[in-house]
């Protein structure tokens, strides 16, 4: 039987936490009901060492490494060894980077075989039946005279059809906890927490993301089938504290009201953090979020400028941000303002704005990296080559992304960064994170 490691390479947390690979996990779902023998290393939780390990006791035929493009290098040097530690094992690389950037990857690394063009299950599935690379869609490979790149893939319409993850892949319980409070008796302080995902896409076009061209659209899951993952992680695994992936969870209202619905009917006592964007929640999902167990949603506000917004290719209003705001604070669910400090056509001035509208609508957190990055596969991207502020080359190097600089210095824009982050004194936002610890230990 084909044995299949898949690899989430080490050094790939996010601001120090990490959560199980559910990329990798799906494609270990799919590959264990195709009659594969897989396993999953995530390198944040098993160390760096534990890939030669793995190697040495599992032989694998083929080797899945997960590739985002800050971290591009840490896959890299993961299908670099498992290809030096056999020449014969097969190493395909996916994800966002190599969706994109599979050209200069096959055409510059030649310890890298594969690479998987979006939606991944059933490509690999083929890759690991061994069907002619040639005839399978959505993969691109070094062929006999060239990289060769095969028509796209038409992604699954029903979601519903592509296997659970294989959450028993991993021990769930090695992860870390993320949170403050105590939310439905959960203390998030302690409780592991796991992301699972409700859909894939994303109904907006901004100009600084490539979610929506990868996904083409957005798709989603029926809320049984949802419902039924999470009672399983419940029951079988004991897993209380879930974040939702998505990201816009709330594109369609009516399927995570029956969600909702269905985590109070099943009796799950759990506590959820989701993402989504502001025109896409009103009081009644708000409502029902909170009772199903959502006590934290991060909203991509961006900035406070209607020109901005424009500018950067978010369709929504600064209304919208204010009201779901506000409904978050009514209802008592936590919401995260994030804010983009010195993107494109930002100025000391807008940023004094944004930082005024914080202060009025007071969101419980705000998230901002300061500086915009540029990304492949994004029209910023485009624009940025066109301008010659960038090229193809950039992601050979070993910067996990650009900064956008042309506006404002790396120095402006973590002052930016600070003058949102702090958009308030000291002690206004000590006292709300008291009053906010005080509300949410109940
Ligand atoms: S709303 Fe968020 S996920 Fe959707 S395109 Fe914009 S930045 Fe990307």
């Amino acid at each position: 039987m084909k044995r299949i490691l898949l690899i989430n390479p080490s050094g790939t947390e996010q601001s120090g936490y990490s959560n199980p690979p559910l990329g990798l996990l799906y494609l270990g779902g799919t590959l264990l009901k195709g009659g594969f023998e897989v396993r999953v290393i995530d390198g944040c939780v098993a160390g760096d060492g534990a890939l030669e390990k793995s190697l040495a006791e599992f032989r694998p035929h083929i080797a899945g490494i997960t590739c985002l493009t800050p971290a591009r290098k840490r896959a890299l040097d993961v299908a670099r060894r498992a290809k030096g530690f056999d020449k014969n094992i097969l190493t395909v690389l996916g994800g966002v980077h190599p969706t994109i950037m599979y050209d200069q990857i096959l055409g510059t690394y030649d310890f890298v075989d594969v690479a998987v063009l979006g939606e991944g299950e059933r490509a690999f599935l083929e890759i690991a039946q061994g069907l002619p690379l040639s005839g399978i869609t959505g993969i691109a490979y070094r062929g006999k005279d060239g990289i060769v790149k095969t028509p796209p893939r038409v992604y699954e319409k029903d979601l519903d059809n592509i296997p659970f993850p294989a959450w028993h892949l991993l021990d769930l319980k090695k992860y870390p906890a993320r949170g403050l409070g105590i939310v439905n008796g959960i203390d998030l302080a302690r409780e592991p927490r796991v992301s699972v995902v409700f859909s894939r896409g994303c109904t907006g076009h901004c100009d600084f993301c490539s979610t929506w061209r990868i996904w083409r659209g957005w798709r989603h899951r029926s809320p049984t089938n949802m419902a039924d993952e999470i009672e399983i992680l419940y029951r079988d695994f004991g897993m209380r504290h879930f974040c939702f992936a998505d990201d816009s969870l709330t594109v369609d209202k009516n399927s995570i009201l029956g969600l909702c619905r269905e985590i109070v009917s099943r009796k799950l006592r759990i506590a959820f953090h989701a993402t989504t964007r502001t025109d896409l929640v009103d009081e009644e999902l708000l409502r029902a979020m909170k009772e199903a167990g959502c006590y934290n949603i991060a909203f991509g506000i961006e900035t406070s400028s209607p020109e901005l917004l424009k500018r950067i290719g978010k369709n929504n209003t600064i209304s919208a941000s204010e009201r779901a705001i506000s409904l978050c604070h009514k209802i008592g669910i936590r919401s995260t303002a994030l804010i983009i400090a010195g993107g494109v056509g930002e100025t000391w001035e807008t940023i004094n704005e944004t930082a005024a509208f914080l202060r009025r609508i007071r969101p419980d957190e705000v998230g901002s990296v300061g500086g915009l990055w540029v990304l492949p596969g994004t029209r910023l991207y485009k624009d940025c080559v066109a301008k010659g502020l960038i090229d193809d080359d950039f992601w050979l190097g070993d910067d996990p992304y650009l900064l956008y600089t042309v506006e404002h210095s790396p120095e402006a824009l973590y002052k930016m960064r600070d003058r949102v982050s702090n958009y308030d004194t000291l002690f206004s936002r000590v006292a709300a994170r008291v009053r906010r610890i005080l509300k949410w230990n109940v």
